[in-house]
Protein backbone atom coordinates (compact mmCIF):
# COMPACT_ATOMS: atom_id res chain seq x y z
CA UNK A 1 0.00 0.00 0.00
CA UNK A 2 0.84 3.16 -1.17
CA UNK A 3 4.80 1.76 -1.83
CA UNK A 4 5.64 1.48 2.08
CA UNK A 5 5.79 -2.06 4.07
CA UNK A 6 3.24 -2.82 6.59
CA UNK A 7 3.85 -5.33 8.99
CA UNK A 8 0.26 -6.65 10.39
CA UNK A 9 -1.60 -3.85 9.71
CA UNK A 10 1.44 -1.05 10.53
CA UNK A 11 3.70 0.50 8.52
CA UNK A 12 7.68 -0.37 9.29
CA UNK A 13 8.12 3.56 9.47
CA UNK A 14 5.30 3.85 11.93
CA UNK A 15 6.36 1.29 14.41
CA UNK A 16 10.36 2.47 14.16
CA UNK A 17 8.90 6.02 14.77
CA UNK A 18 7.06 4.39 17.81
CA UNK A 19 9.25 1.68 19.36
CA UNK A 20 12.90 2.86 17.92
CA UNK A 21 15.25 1.39 15.75
CA UNK A 22 16.35 -1.17 15.13
CA UNK A 23 13.42 -3.26 15.72
CA UNK A 24 12.46 -7.17 15.25
CA UNK A 25 8.71 -7.62 14.18
CA UNK A 26 6.48 -10.92 14.63
CA UNK A 27 3.44 -11.14 12.58
CA UNK A 28 1.06 -13.19 14.33
CA UNK A 29 -1.18 -14.55 11.54
CA UNK A 30 1.78 -15.28 9.66
CA UNK A 31 2.61 -18.05 12.39
CA UNK A 32 -1.07 -18.83 12.49
CA UNK A 33 -1.22 -19.15 8.58
CA UNK A 34 2.50 -21.80 9.12
CA UNK A 35 0.58 -23.79 12.36
CA UNK A 36 -2.40 -24.75 10.31
CA UNK A 37 -0.76 -25.62 7.06
CA UNK A 38 1.39 -28.05 8.84
CA UNK A 39 -1.97 -28.99 11.14
CA UNK A 40 -3.67 -29.86 8.46
CA UNK A 41 -1.16 -31.32 5.70
CA UNK A 42 -1.48 -34.05 8.62
CA UNK A 43 -4.91 -33.71 9.60
CA UNK A 44 -5.17 -37.33 8.06
CA UNK A 45 -3.71 -39.18 10.99
CA UNK A 46 -2.88 -38.54 14.77
CA UNK A 47 -0.06 -36.25 15.21
CA UNK A 48 1.70 -34.20 17.28
CA UNK A 49 3.44 -30.48 15.98
CA UNK A 50 6.58 -29.33 18.56
CA UNK A 51 7.48 -26.12 18.22
CA UNK A 52 11.73 -26.07 18.77
CA UNK A 53 11.47 -23.00 21.13
CA UNK A 54 15.47 -22.17 20.53
CA UNK A 55 14.34 -20.59 16.92
CA UNK A 56 12.70 -17.84 18.70
CA UNK A 57 12.31 -17.99 21.96
CA UNK A 58 10.57 -14.80 23.29
CA UNK A 59 7.45 -15.74 25.86
CA UNK A 60 4.98 -14.34 23.53
CA UNK A 61 6.15 -16.77 20.44
CA UNK A 62 5.72 -20.02 23.17
CA UNK A 63 2.53 -18.30 24.38
CA UNK A 64 1.21 -17.86 21.04
CA UNK A 65 2.43 -21.65 19.11
CA UNK A 66 0.92 -23.45 22.75
CA UNK A 67 -2.50 -21.73 22.05
CA UNK A 68 -2.69 -22.72 18.72
CA UNK A 69 -1.62 -26.42 19.82
CA UNK A 70 1.73 -26.91 19.75
CA UNK A 71 4.13 -28.48 22.52
CA UNK A 72 7.28 -27.58 22.87
CA UNK A 73 11.11 -29.26 21.57
CA UNK A 74 13.77 -28.09 24.14
CA UNK A 75 17.25 -27.96 23.58
CA UNK A 76 18.53 -27.28 26.90
CA UNK A 77 16.96 -27.53 30.81
CA UNK A 78 16.78 -23.87 30.67
CA UNK A 79 14.24 -23.62 27.58
CA UNK A 80 12.51 -26.64 29.52
CA UNK A 81 12.16 -23.79 32.96
CA UNK A 82 10.90 -21.13 29.94
CA UNK A 83 8.20 -23.14 28.51
CA UNK A 84 6.89 -24.57 31.72
CA UNK A 85 6.74 -20.71 32.76
CA UNK A 86 4.96 -20.13 29.74
CA UNK A 87 2.14 -22.40 31.24
CA UNK A 88 3.27 -25.73 28.76
CA UNK A 89 2.99 -28.68 30.88
CA UNK A 90 5.67 -31.21 31.58
CA UNK A 91 3.41 -33.75 29.11
CA UNK A 92 3.47 -31.49 26.05
CA UNK A 93 7.70 -30.97 26.00
CA UNK A 94 9.96 -33.20 24.67
CA UNK A 95 13.86 -32.33 25.86
CA UNK A 96 16.29 -33.57 23.15
CA UNK A 97 19.64 -32.25 24.13
CA UNK A 98 23.18 -33.06 22.58
CA UNK A 99 26.35 -33.40 25.11
CA UNK A 100 25.09 -32.19 28.25
CA UNK A 101 25.37 -33.05 31.83
CA UNK A 102 23.52 -35.54 33.18
CA UNK A 103 22.04 -33.76 35.92
CA UNK A 104 19.75 -31.69 32.96
CA UNK A 105 18.58 -35.22 32.11
CA UNK A 106 17.66 -36.27 36.24
CA UNK A 107 15.93 -32.56 36.50
CA UNK A 108 13.74 -32.71 33.47
CA UNK A 109 13.22 -36.92 34.21
CA UNK A 110 11.84 -35.05 37.72
CA UNK A 111 10.01 -32.56 36.23
CA UNK A 112 8.26 -35.18 34.35
CA UNK A 113 9.79 -34.39 31.15
CA UNK A 114 10.20 -37.10 27.97
CA UNK A 115 13.43 -37.34 27.35
CA UNK A 116 15.15 -37.83 23.67
CA UNK A 117 18.45 -39.59 24.36
CA UNK A 118 21.06 -39.14 21.85
CA UNK A 119 24.28 -41.02 22.97
CA UNK A 120 24.93 -44.83 24.03
CA UNK A 121 26.42 -43.83 26.97
CA UNK A 122 23.37 -41.94 28.37
CA UNK A 123 21.29 -44.68 26.95
CA UNK A 124 22.94 -46.84 29.53
CA UNK A 125 22.78 -44.45 32.29
CA UNK A 126 19.30 -43.71 31.66
CA UNK A 127 18.73 -47.71 31.54
CA UNK A 128 20.91 -47.75 34.97
CA UNK A 129 18.60 -45.23 36.67
CA UNK A 130 15.58 -44.82 34.96
CA UNK A 131 14.61 -48.32 33.60
CA UNK A 132 10.74 -48.14 33.66
CA UNK A 133 10.87 -44.31 32.89
CA UNK A 134 9.76 -43.87 29.01
CA UNK A 135 11.99 -42.31 26.88
CA UNK A 136 12.92 -41.47 23.18
CA UNK A 137 15.96 -42.51 20.94
CA UNK A 138 17.12 -39.77 18.00
CA UNK A 139 18.47 -42.02 15.62
CA UNK A 140 21.37 -40.37 13.14
CA UNK A 141 20.38 -42.43 9.59
CA UNK A 142 22.94 -40.56 8.07
CA UNK A 143 20.88 -39.28 5.09
CA UNK A 144 21.76 -35.64 3.59
CA UNK A 145 19.75 -32.94 4.12
CA UNK A 146 19.11 -30.25 1.67
CA UNK A 147 22.70 -28.28 0.39
CA UNK A 148 23.97 -26.40 3.08
CA UNK A 149 26.58 -27.69 4.94
CA UNK A 150 26.54 -25.72 7.76
CA UNK A 151 22.65 -27.06 8.73
CA UNK A 152 23.10 -30.77 8.12
CA UNK A 153 23.17 -32.43 10.79
CA UNK A 154 22.94 -36.05 9.55
CA UNK A 155 26.04 -37.15 8.43
CA UNK A 156 28.52 -39.56 8.95
CA UNK A 157 30.68 -37.17 11.14
CA UNK A 158 27.61 -35.32 12.95
CA UNK A 159 27.35 -35.37 16.55
CA UNK A 160 24.13 -35.66 16.48
CA UNK A 161 21.65 -38.60 17.11
CA UNK A 162 23.17 -42.42 17.26
CA UNK A 163 23.95 -43.84 14.20
CA UNK A 164 21.86 -46.12 12.53
CA UNK A 165 24.49 -48.46 12.64
CA UNK A 166 24.53 -49.13 16.11
CA UNK A 167 21.50 -50.42 16.18
CA UNK A 168 22.40 -53.34 17.94
CA UNK A 169 23.80 -52.26 21.16
CA UNK A 170 21.40 -49.75 20.99
CA UNK A 171 18.81 -53.16 21.45
CA UNK A 172 21.27 -54.91 23.59
CA UNK A 173 21.09 -51.91 25.86
CA UNK A 174 17.10 -51.77 25.91
CA UNK A 175 17.13 -55.18 26.80
CA UNK A 176 19.58 -55.93 29.18
CA UNK A 177 17.44 -52.96 31.55
CA UNK A 178 14.52 -53.98 30.18
CA UNK A 179 13.67 -49.86 29.25
CA UNK A 180 10.50 -48.33 27.77
CA UNK A 181 11.01 -47.03 24.22
CA UNK A 182 8.30 -44.83 23.78
CA UNK A 183 9.44 -43.00 20.25
CA UNK A 184 11.60 -43.24 18.06
CA UNK A 185 13.58 -39.92 16.56
CA UNK A 186 15.32 -38.36 13.64
CA UNK A 187 16.31 -34.46 12.67
CA UNK A 188 18.56 -34.42 9.62
CA UNK A 189 18.70 -30.94 9.58
CA UNK A 190 17.03 -27.60 8.57
CA UNK A 191 16.76 -27.01 4.56
CA UNK A 192 15.17 -30.43 3.47
CA UNK A 193 13.83 -29.61 0.34
CA UNK A 194 11.74 -32.23 -0.69
CA UNK A 195 9.23 -34.82 0.51
CA UNK A 196 11.70 -37.79 -0.92
CA UNK A 197 14.40 -37.47 1.49
CA UNK A 198 11.85 -37.43 4.34
CA UNK A 199 10.72 -40.43 3.10
CA UNK A 200 13.84 -42.12 2.81
CA UNK A 201 14.73 -41.44 6.71
CA UNK A 202 11.15 -42.58 7.23
CA UNK A 203 11.63 -45.50 5.27
CA UNK A 204 14.80 -46.33 7.59
CA UNK A 205 13.24 -45.36 11.17
CA UNK A 206 10.23 -47.90 9.98
CA UNK A 207 12.47 -50.71 9.46
CA UNK A 208 14.12 -50.24 12.93
CA UNK A 209 10.81 -49.66 14.88
CA UNK A 210 9.36 -53.57 14.89
CA UNK A 211 12.53 -54.01 17.21
CA UNK A 212 10.46 -51.79 19.71
CA UNK A 213 7.01 -53.48 20.79
CA UNK A 214 6.13 -50.37 23.25
CA UNK A 215 6.23 -47.27 20.42
CA UNK A 216 3.72 -44.98 21.32
CA UNK A 217 5.03 -42.21 18.67
CA UNK A 218 7.44 -41.34 15.46
CA UNK A 219 9.00 -38.05 14.90
CA UNK A 220 10.82 -36.80 12.14
CA UNK A 221 12.40 -33.47 13.75
CA UNK A 222 12.28 -30.85 11.55
CA UNK A 223 13.81 -29.86 8.45
CA UNK A 224 11.23 -28.27 6.74
CA UNK A 225 12.19 -25.27 4.14
CA UNK A 226 10.54 -21.72 3.68
CA UNK A 227 11.72 -19.53 1.08
CA UNK A 228 14.57 -16.79 1.77
CA UNK A 229 14.52 -15.70 -1.82
CA UNK A 230 11.55 -14.42 -4.02
CA UNK A 231 12.46 -18.04 -6.40
CA UNK A 232 13.00 -20.00 -3.20
CA UNK A 233 10.87 -23.77 -3.30
CA UNK A 234 9.47 -24.28 0.16
CA UNK A 235 8.79 -27.89 1.43
CA UNK A 236 5.49 -28.67 0.05
CA UNK A 237 4.10 -29.69 3.05
CA UNK A 238 0.42 -30.55 1.63
CA UNK A 239 2.33 -33.40 -0.66
CA UNK A 240 4.53 -34.55 2.10
CA UNK A 241 1.35 -34.93 3.84
CA UNK A 242 -0.23 -36.87 1.37
CA UNK A 243 2.53 -39.75 0.95
CA UNK A 244 3.92 -39.58 4.61
CA UNK A 245 0.15 -40.06 5.58
CA UNK A 246 -0.45 -42.97 3.46
CA UNK A 247 2.85 -44.47 4.02
CA UNK A 248 2.70 -43.85 8.09
CA UNK A 249 -0.37 -45.46 8.11
CA UNK A 250 0.51 -48.70 5.82
CA UNK A 251 3.01 -48.81 8.55
CA UNK A 252 0.97 -48.70 11.66
CA UNK A 253 -0.79 -51.34 10.12
CA UNK A 254 2.18 -53.55 9.94
CA UNK A 255 3.08 -52.35 13.83
CA UNK A 256 -0.38 -54.05 14.74
CA UNK A 257 -1.53 -50.23 16.53
CA UNK A 258 -1.98 -46.61 15.61
CA UNK A 259 1.36 -44.74 16.70
CA UNK A 260 1.44 -41.10 16.15
CA UNK A 261 3.46 -38.88 14.02
CA UNK A 262 5.33 -36.19 15.41
CA UNK A 263 7.42 -33.19 14.04
CA UNK A 264 9.65 -30.40 15.86
CA UNK A 265 9.23 -27.37 13.55
CA UNK A 266 11.04 -24.26 14.02
CA UNK A 267 11.99 -22.36 11.26
CA UNK A 268 9.04 -23.09 9.49
CA UNK A 269 6.53 -21.74 11.97
CA UNK A 270 8.13 -18.67 12.77
CA UNK A 271 11.16 -17.55 9.99
CA UNK A 272 8.57 -15.66 7.65
CA UNK A 273 6.90 -13.65 10.29
CA UNK A 274 9.61 -11.67 11.63
CA UNK A 275 11.16 -8.40 9.75
CA UNK A 276 13.70 -6.99 11.44
CA UNK A 277 13.71 -3.09 11.04
CA UNK A 278 17.02 -0.98 10.56
CA UNK A 279 17.55 2.47 9.59
CA UNK A 280 20.26 3.09 6.99
CA UNK A 281 22.93 5.75 8.58
CA UNK A 282 25.22 6.15 5.97
CA UNK A 283 25.77 5.82 2.03
CA UNK A 284 29.29 5.20 1.63
CA UNK A 285 30.65 5.12 -1.86
CA UNK A 286 33.78 3.41 -2.10
CA UNK A 287 35.63 2.73 -6.08
CA UNK A 288 33.78 -0.77 -6.14
CA UNK A 289 29.85 -0.41 -4.80
CA UNK A 290 27.78 1.59 -2.62
CA UNK A 291 27.40 0.58 0.35
CA UNK A 292 23.95 0.69 2.88
CA UNK A 293 25.45 1.18 6.75
CA UNK A 294 22.51 0.49 8.88
CA UNK A 295 21.84 1.03 12.76
CA UNK A 296 22.11 -3.53 13.11
CA UNK A 297 24.49 -5.76 11.95
CA UNK A 298 25.91 -9.32 13.13
CA UNK A 299 24.95 -8.62 17.21
CA UNK A 300 21.38 -8.79 15.73
CA UNK A 301 21.45 -11.37 12.87
CA UNK A 302 24.14 -13.45 12.59
CA UNK A 303 22.54 -15.90 9.77
CA UNK A 304 23.96 -14.19 6.85
CA UNK A 305 27.85 -13.61 8.25
CA UNK A 306 27.53 -17.72 10.21
CA UNK A 307 25.79 -19.80 7.32
CA UNK A 308 26.41 -17.43 4.03
CA UNK A 309 22.05 -17.48 4.31
CA UNK A 310 20.41 -15.36 2.37
CA UNK A 311 17.64 -12.87 3.64
CA UNK A 312 15.82 -10.58 1.59
CA UNK A 313 16.33 -6.81 1.99
CA UNK A 314 13.48 -3.90 1.08
CA UNK A 315 13.34 -0.40 1.58
CA UNK A 316 10.64 -0.31 3.81
CA UNK A 317 9.42 3.33 2.39
CA UNK A 318 9.70 3.00 -0.60
CA UNK A 319 9.20 -0.30 -2.31
CA UNK A 320 8.42 0.98 -6.02
CA UNK A 321 10.81 3.38 -8.19
CA UNK A 322 14.22 3.38 -9.20
CA UNK A 323 16.59 0.43 -8.35
CA UNK A 324 19.80 0.82 -7.67
CA UNK A 325 23.04 -1.95 -6.52
CA UNK A 326 23.98 -1.93 -2.92
CA UNK A 327 25.68 -3.62 -0.13
CA UNK A 328 24.24 -3.43 2.75
CA UNK A 329 25.87 -3.95 6.05
CA UNK A 330 25.77 -3.43 10.03
CA UNK A 331 27.66 -1.20 12.13
CA UNK A 332 30.15 -3.74 14.14
CA UNK A 333 33.67 -2.85 13.80
CA UNK A 334 33.89 -6.74 11.53
CA UNK A 335 32.91 -7.74 8.35
CA UNK A 336 28.67 -7.75 8.82
CA UNK A 337 27.54 -8.10 5.02
CA UNK A 338 23.64 -8.41 5.13
CA UNK A 339 23.71 -8.56 1.05
CA UNK A 340 26.38 -8.36 -1.40
CA UNK A 341 24.88 -6.41 -4.72
CA UNK A 342 21.10 -6.32 -3.82
CA UNK A 343 19.11 -4.26 -6.23
CA UNK A 344 17.17 -1.56 -3.50
CA UNK A 345 14.88 1.05 -4.48
CA UNK A 346 16.74 4.02 -4.49
CA UNK A 347 18.06 4.70 -0.09
CA UNK A 348 18.75 7.69 1.16
CA UNK A 349 19.58 7.83 4.59
CA UNK A 350 17.65 7.44 7.02
CA UNK A 351 15.48 5.21 5.41
CA UNK A 352 14.14 2.41 7.17
CA UNK A 353 15.37 -1.07 5.59
CA UNK A 354 13.16 -4.41 6.24
CA UNK A 355 15.10 -7.84 6.61
CA UNK A 356 13.05 -10.62 6.05
CA UNK A 357 13.03 -14.04 7.26
CA UNK A 358 14.16 -12.69 10.93
CA UNK A 359 11.72 -14.50 13.16
CA UNK A 360 14.06 -17.41 13.40
CA UNK A 361 17.13 -17.59 14.72
CA UNK A 362 17.35 -13.66 14.54
CA UNK A 363 16.95 -12.36 18.15
CA UNK A 364 17.62 -15.87 19.32
CA UNK A 365 21.35 -15.62 18.27
CA UNK A 366 21.92 -11.75 18.85
CA UNK A 367 24.63 -11.03 20.71
CA UNK A 368 26.17 -7.57 22.58
CA UNK A 369 29.20 -7.54 20.58
CA UNK A 370 30.69 -3.98 20.25
CA UNK A 371 28.89 -3.32 23.77
CA UNK A 372 25.62 -2.55 21.63
CA UNK A 373 22.24 -3.39 23.45
CA UNK A 374 19.79 -5.66 21.69
CA UNK A 375 17.11 -4.28 19.56
CA UNK A 376 13.01 -4.36 20.95
CA UNK A 377 10.60 -7.32 19.97
CA UNK A 378 7.19 -6.44 18.98
CA UNK A 379 4.15 -9.18 17.97
CA UNK A 380 1.73 -7.70 15.80
CA UNK A 381 -1.97 -9.21 16.55
CA UNK A 382 -5.21 -8.35 15.18
CA UNK A 383 -3.45 -5.07 13.86
CA UNK A 384 -2.36 -3.99 17.28
CA UNK A 385 1.63 -3.55 17.71
CA UNK A 386 2.59 -5.54 21.32
CA UNK A 387 5.73 -4.84 22.37
CA UNK A 388 6.85 -7.84 23.99
CA UNK A 389 10.53 -6.88 24.86
CA UNK A 390 11.74 -3.24 25.32
CA UNK A 391 15.37 -2.11 23.73
CA UNK A 392 18.27 -3.31 26.08
CA UNK A 393 20.36 -0.43 28.11
CA UNK A 394 24.23 -0.70 28.97
CA UNK A 395 23.02 -1.58 32.05
CA UNK A 396 21.38 -4.11 31.06
CA UNK A 397 24.53 -5.46 29.69
CA UNK A 398 26.20 -4.67 32.60
CA UNK A 399 23.83 -6.20 35.37
CA UNK A 400 25.73 -9.37 35.50
CA UNK A 401 29.50 -8.24 36.02
CA UNK A 402 30.94 -7.17 39.25
CA UNK A 403 33.10 -4.27 39.39
CA UNK A 404 36.65 -4.34 41.26
CA UNK A 405 37.24 -1.76 43.80
CA UNK A 406 39.24 1.33 42.18
CA UNK A 407 42.20 0.70 44.34
CA UNK A 408 42.40 -3.57 42.86
CA UNK A 409 44.08 -1.64 39.83
CA UNK A 410 46.71 0.62 41.79
CA UNK A 411 50.05 -1.12 41.44
CA UNK A 412 51.25 -2.64 45.25
CA UNK A 413 54.40 -0.98 46.45
CA UNK A 414 57.57 -2.18 46.04
CA UNK A 415 58.39 -4.32 48.90
CA UNK A 416 61.98 -2.94 50.86
CA UNK A 417 63.22 -4.89 54.07
C1 LIG B 1 16.78 -26.95 15.80
C2 LIG B 1 15.99 -28.15 15.94
C3 LIG B 1 14.73 -28.25 15.32
C4 LIG B 1 14.14 -27.16 14.48
O1 LIG B 1 14.78 -27.00 13.25
P1 LIG B 1 14.19 -25.96 12.18
O2 LIG B 1 15.11 -26.06 11.03
O3 LIG B 1 14.21 -24.60 12.80
O4 LIG B 1 12.81 -26.34 11.85
C5 LIG B 1 14.01 -29.41 15.53
N1 LIG B 1 14.49 -30.41 16.29
C6 LIG B 1 15.71 -30.36 16.90
C7 LIG B 1 16.16 -31.49 17.74
C8 LIG B 1 16.49 -29.23 16.74
O5 LIG B 1 17.69 -29.18 17.33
Amino acid sequence: MNNVLEIGGRTARSLVEEFGSPLYVYDASTVRRQFNRLDSAFSGLRHRLLYACKANSNMAMIRLLHSLGAGIDAVSIHEIDLAMRCGVPASEILYTPNCVAFSEIERAVELGVLVNIDNISVLERFGQKYASVPCAIRINPHILAGGNAHIQTGHIDSKFGISIHQMRHILRIVQAYGMNITGLHMHTGSDILDAETFLTGAEILFDHAVDFPDLRFIDFGSGFKVPYKPDDVSTDVETLGRRLTERFLAFCYDYGRDLELWFEPGKFLVSESGFLLTTATVLKQTPSCVFIGTDSGLHHLIRPMLYNSYHTIVNADRLGGIERIYTVVGCICETDTFGTDRRLAETMEGDVLAIRNAGAYGFAMSSNYNSRPRPAEVMMLEGVAHLIRRRETLDDILATQIPLPVDAFTPMEPHHD
